[in-house]
């Protein structure tokens, strides 16, 4: 006897859907949530200054019209209490609470062949059995700290922006180091400067950062939105990023330098990466195609920094612009001009060592009060490798991913019956405005199990060779972009010894969720089947 019809990893904005999705579904469902509260990335990452760099209208639930009518957002891009306050409303709104165990991290999870189904155990000692096991843990979730020598000699606190204290932290008067100058560095470093006496900001890599131009979402124009919300999130559901964007259609290296100039300005005065980046047809493309638009960026570095030798340290040089996730802030460049902040280059002086008053590079000390690290995280595969997940025959999902992430549809690993992945490799999650993919996921994986269970069938996993198929299309895909350029975590170059592999699907949501689709109506091709009763 079987306890659950599903188990889910992770109470974030997938874990949350699915226990809705499944358990409407008529399927028995538990979620089990690491922390002490649901909402995952906006649980954990409590920074100040974090916000999300996809609009509000867009980062938020489809799935139900009468929560988007009621649900009002205050800005253009919501900052991460408010974030947090939704997925609570939507937890209290759906009565979910019951289905979703907090404090308690799946540690492990085992097929059991005889059963066909999956013995999960908990944190707390316990385990319980489910038909599926889906893994809602999130592609960035499992937080890096680098190993620096002495980090333990460490005589004031130090915090990972993954981890932060809930009560706040009072940086007034002290000295502070920041180590990690992407998205959330970038985010948190202003406001650690507006109260900070000296703030130490160490740059290994320079990011590309647009502006975001917050501003309130004001009545009128939300009202006049959410009347056309639903042919709205249809097209977001077709789109490239899942996120609706007007382009040129045309490359940039055919376009007069003038008018490029002139869109590249508009966009920038209207703020946000998506629109930018997605002017033209070849920036992602085309390296040649790719400079023009760096150019202009580095360009708006050098007019706002004062001093040239820190803007230019600040321009990214080495990689293609979005091939690491592109950057938003207002703030971050102007930054550099406060008598406070100081950029360290620690690609040229690498830090060596922490002692117990501060930093030690190569070229020199930094006393400080206090150590951040905006150091981001062992994305895609960090989370569930920290749970001992084994399949078929004892399988451990380590060992069948040893040389890189292997996942068909980006939702279903060859070796592991009944286990499904929320925007697991091989999917556009982290390409793409993550909810709508979230949602895509957790449909496609209720959808599929209704279907099992009415033609009888109790297993359901990709045919190897099919998921080598699938592997190899977003390999091949990838290879004609410039996506996997650079050093970045899509790669894995961020965790020593990783892979380094590409496994995001960038040939875009719409054409993916039709492929998705394409797989479920052709009943379930490329997958092997298991126990339908004979017809
Ligand atoms: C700082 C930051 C900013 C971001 N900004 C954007 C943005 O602007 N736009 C965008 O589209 N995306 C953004 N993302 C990506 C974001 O992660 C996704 O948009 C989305 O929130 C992911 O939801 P999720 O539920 O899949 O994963 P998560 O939100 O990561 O939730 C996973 C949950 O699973 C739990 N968990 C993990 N392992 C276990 C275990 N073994 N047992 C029990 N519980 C476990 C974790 O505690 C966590 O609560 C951002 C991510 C970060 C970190």
């Amino acid at each position: 006897m079987v306890d659950l019809d599903v188990v889910v990893v992770g109470a974030g904005f997938s874990g949350v859907y699915a226990v809705h999705a499944f358990r409407s579904a008529g399927l028995t469902v538990r979620a089990f949530e690491a922390g002490d509260g649901i909402g995952g990335t906006w649980f954990w990452n409590c920074y100040p200054g974090a916000r999300c760099d996809v609009e509000s209208k867009d980062y938020s639930y489809s799935f139900s019209a009468e929560l988007e009518q009621q649900w009002s957002w205050s800005e253009r891009y919501p900052a991460q209490p408010e974030i947090l306050r939704y997925l609570n409303h939507v937890a209290d709104r759906f009565e979910l609470w019951p289905c979703i165990q907090l404090n308690t991290r799946v540690t492990g999870a085992s097929w059991d062949a005889s059963t066909q189904s999956w013995t999960v155990a908990t944190s707390d000692g316990g385990s319980v059995t489910a038909r599926y096991f889906v893994s809602a843990a999130g592609c960035l979730s499992e937080f890096q700290v680098p190993d620096l020598p002495g980090l333990d000699s460490f005589a004031g606190p130090w915090y990972h922006t993954s981890r932060w204290p809930k009560e706040g932290v009072d940086f007034a008067g002290k000295r502070v180091g920041l180590v990690g100058t992407g998205s959330t560095g970038i985010q948190l470093a202003p406001e650690i400067a507006a109260v900070a006496e000296q703030l130490y900001v160490f740059q290994r890599t320079a990011s590309f950062a647009v502006p975001n131009r917050n501003r309130p979402w004001e009545e009128a124009e939300e009202v006049a939105f959410k009347s056309r919300y639903r042919e709205y999130r249809d097209e977001a559901r077709r789109s490239f990023l899942g996120v609706p964007i007007t382009g040129t259609g045309r490359p940039v290296l055919s376009e007069p330098r003038e008018d490029v100039q002139r869109l590249f300005t508009e966009r920038w005065q209207a703020g946000g990466g998506m629109p930018f980046l997605g002017a033209y047809t070849d920036l992602l493309v085309s390296q040649e195609a790719n400079d023009v638009v760096a150019e202009f960026m580095r360009d708006r570095i050098r007019e706002t920094v004062l001093d040239q030798d820190v803007a230019e340290l600040l321009c990214p040089r080495g990689y293609p612009v979005g091939a690491k996730r592109l950057c938003q802030s207002d703030e971050y460049y102007a930054m550099f001009n406060q008598p406070n902040v100081s950029l360290v280059d620690i690609r040229s002086a690498p830090i060596e060592s922490v002692y117990p008053g501060g930093v030690k590079t190569a070229a020199d000390s930094y006393e400080l009060d206090a150590l951040v690290f905006a150091t981001g995280f062992d994305a895609l595969t960090g989370a569930l490798f920290a749970m001992d997940i084994r399949g078929a025959s004892g399988l451990p999902l380590r060992s069948a991913w040893a040389t890189g992430a292997q996942a068909y549809l980006g939702v279903a690993a060859a070796g592991f019956p009944n286990m499904f992945i929320i925007t697991g490799p091989g999917s556009p999650a982290v390409f793409s405005n993550v909810v709508l993919s979230i949602e895509q996921h957790v449909e496609w994986v209720r959808d599929c199990i209704v279907w099992l269970r009415s033609q009888g069938y109790t297993t359901i996993e990709p045919a190897a060779d099919a998921q080598s198929a699938w592997m190899s299309h977003v390999s091949e895909v990838a290879g004609a972009t410039l996506f996997p350029r650079a050093d970045s975590w899509y790669v894995g170059a961020n965790i020593p010894g990783k892979p380094r592999v590409f496994t995001s699907y960038v040939g875009g949501c719409g054409p993916y969720r039709a492929k998705c689709d394409q797989v479920a109506a052709a009943g379930y091709e490329g997958f092997v089947l298991g126990g339908a009763a004979e017809s």
